[in-house]
């Protein structure tokens, strides 16, 4: 099969999967974004994607997005950053993207914000939450996340729309469906405590555990490797 070919399959299948963990949940597809992680693919993926009908685009390193991004920026197109930013990469991101779901820090919120404003842009990001409290992992612990919340919410260069998490490594994909639930009952929250603000998206749910992730009410799924095919870079698989 040529790239093509691949490609038009994968997505047909990651397609159906989601189709059928959204009838499973009782949901409707059109809750769904599918977020396409292009990292250390070419460019060229990206176009045959888009040809196939993907409109959203994850990235995670930001000298390779702003690569991509130069080459292929339809007026359809959303790019989302979804790994985690130094704060002296804030200025091009805020310039670049178009959602960044790796908010992580006060200060990293701090600084897009800042540049958002520069830019004249309202920037739409989401919070990161390390659920699981892993130590090699970005994001907020879910013993800070409210009241970083509430203090990013006032940040009005940022239109923060939810919460995303990368669950643990696991071998059985049930074992971080508690994650996923976890993550959902901290959107309730805050929906409550901080009912100016919509925490409408949940973005978690990635090639070994996006069905269980929509069963537990994703809105967005960030979907690499069963897409694009695995990632191989120097020889080792990233
Ligand atoms: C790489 C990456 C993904 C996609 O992972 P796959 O296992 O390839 O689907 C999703 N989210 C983040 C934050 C990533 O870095």
């Amino acid at each position: 099969m040529d790239l093509r070919e691949t490609l038009a399959a994968n997505l047909m299948h990651v397609r159906a999967l989601i189709a059928n963990a959204v009838e499973r949940a009782g949901r409707d597809l059109n809750e769904i974004t599918l977020v396409a992680v292009s990292k250390t693919k070419p460019v060229e993926m990206v176009k045959l994607a888009y040809e196939l009908g993907v409109r959203d685009f994850g990235e995670n390193r930001v000298q390779e997005a702003l690569t991509k991004v130069a080459q292929f920026r339809p007026s359809d197109v959303h790019w989302h950053m979804i790994g985690h930013i130094q704060t002296n990469k804030a200025n091009r991101v805020a310039a670049t993207f178009d959602y960044v779901q790796s908010v992580d820090s006060l200060h990293l919120a701090q600084m897009l914000a800042r540049h958002a404003g520069e830019h004249g842009v309202r920037l739409p990001v989401l919070l990161e939450v390390n659920v699981a409290g892993e130590e090699s992992k970005t994001g907020m612990s879910l013993a800070e996340l409210s009241g970083l919340a509430r203090q990013v919410v006032a940040l009005p260069q940022l239109d923060v729309q939810g919460l995303m998490t990368v669950a643990p490594l696991v071998s059985d994909p049930e074992e971080v469906r508690p994650v996923f639930r976890a993550l959902r009952l901290e959107r309730d929250r805050l929906q409550k405590e901080l009912p100016g603000t919509s925490w409408h998206h949940l973005s978690m749910g990635m090639t070994g555990d996006y069905s269980i992730a929509i069963e537990e009410g994703a809105t967005i799924v960030r979907i690499g490797r069963a897409i694009f095919g695995e990632r191989i870079y120097g020889g080792k698989h990233v």
